[in-house]
């Protein structure tokens, strides 16, 4: 689950870590008032889910508080790689001589922590760490004692921070955003830019926090933060239904139970020439009104041109999954063509159920993948 940037921004306040003050606006309005009542120069930046909004165009200067409504109005409802903005917020702005970029994140490769660095900070940081990645400084933070005070300072030298006072605060700043990521359960916790003022002094102006989405039933205050707006409406159904839901690019849904056939079956289904249109587990034990959930969510994906079902009866029973199948059908008004392989936990009763259905039966994957990916081919030169 991504955070705003200003519900990031208050963490790494809590934590220590110096941001830009200011205040979220919905209205051109509510945008003046906060600028007014800063007094200063302000930027507005739009708080959408989406990296470089600098660049689209969502983040701006003002000068004084009749510019800051204008820019208001101009990123107020601005369209950012498909999402409109809501939200801005609208905070100091900050004089500076450099823009440093500091991320925490968890490398699979080596299954360590790793905090990066880097004095070519800013919007172009993607493009440094493609053309110029020795840019990048980095650092393994220890397994068990966390980012120690070394490791923090040598990432400041690293970067050219050697001035002592300086080295010392990018140190806290590294250690207090490791320590939002562990403790928040983050995937990411980013600042950038982290800028240096005229002074030294170094100042957060831009925060990213992710957080891995497994973890959040120990973290209700993270998890009222939740903003769904731009998620889109299958996921949230699927998540709300307690079904684990990602969509992918393909024409072929697919409704498996368990995380791991899921993924087989993905692949099966990728080894007979078709694409999954969906990664999808309705869980263990799924009983009817799951499985009428996944396939209304499987379905709302106007892509799928057809569906397989590959349900393992053990805990779940098959009959069970053929009523959820039957029930959904009576409710979903579709002609996409279905291929159920069921097998397990009361198959013979689950096969009755489903003998006089639109259902295409297959009894092993291969077969049910193969039949899926000619259906939808059917179903797609139907509609041709
Ligand atoms: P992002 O593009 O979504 O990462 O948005 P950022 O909040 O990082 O802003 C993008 C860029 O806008 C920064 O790299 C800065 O160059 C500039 N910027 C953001 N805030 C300020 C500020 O307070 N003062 C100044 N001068 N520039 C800012
Ligand atoms: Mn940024």
């Amino acid at each position: 689950m991504k955070l705003h940037e200003y519900q990031a921004r208050d963490i790494c306040a809590k934590y220590g870590i110096p941001v830009t003050g200011g205040g979220v606006a919905i209205t051109p309005a509510e945008v003046r008032a906060i600028a007014t009542h800063i007094g200063a120069p302000v930027v507005v930046k739009a708080q959408v889910f989406v990296g470089g909004r600098g660049k689209a165009g969502g983040v701006k200067l003002a000068q004084t508080p009749a510019e800051a409504e204008l820019v208001g109005s101009q990123i107020l409802g601005m369209d950012i790689k498909g999402l409109t903005v809501e939200k801005v917020l609208v905070a100091e702005a900050i004089t500076y001589v450099n823009e440093i970029y500091l991320g925490v994140i968890m490398d699979r490769a080596t299954k360590q922590i790793i905090v990066m660095a880097s004095a070519e900070g800013g919007v172009e940081i993607e493009e440094v760490a493609k053309t110029n990645p020795d840019a990048i400084k980095k650092v393994a933070a220890h397994p068990t004692l966390g980012l120690l005070d070394y490791q923090a300072r040598e990432l400041a030298f690293a970067i050219g921070l050697t001035d002592g006072k300086q080295a010392r605060q990018f140190a806290s700043i590294a250690s207090a955003l490791y320590k939002i990521y562990m403790e928040t359960d983050a995937s990411l916790a980013e600042i950038n830019p982290l800028v240096v003022k005229a002074d030294g002094a170094l100042q957060a102006l831009d925060s990213k926090i992710v957080v891995d989405d497994s973890a959040l039933f120990r973290h209700p205050d993270l998890e009222a933060m939740r903003d769904s707006s731009d998620e889109p409406l299958a996921e949230q159904q699927a998540r709300e239904a307690g079904i684990t839901f990602i969509k992918l690019d393909g024409d072929i849904g697919c409704m498996v139970n368990g995380a791991g056939l899921a993924m087989a079956t993905m692949d099966v289904v990728n080894l007979y020439g078709g694409s999954p249109a969906n990664f999808l587990d309705v869980g263990g034990g799924a009983g009817k009104d799951k499985v009428k959930a996944a396939l209304q969510i499987i379905l709302s994906d106007k892509n799928v041109k057809a569906v397989l079902f590959n349900i393992f009866g053990g805990i779940t029973r098959v009959d069970e999954v053929a009523k959820g199948i039957i029930a959904a059908l009576a409710e979903v008004d579709t002609d996409v063509p279905m291929v159920a392989r069921l097998v397990g936990t009361n198959e013979v009763e689950g096969r009755r159920l489903l003998e006089n259905s639109v259902l295409i039966p297959a009894s092993t994957l291969g077969e049910g993948a193969q039949k899926a990916v000619a259906a939808a081919k059917a179903y797609a030169a139907s509609k041709a």
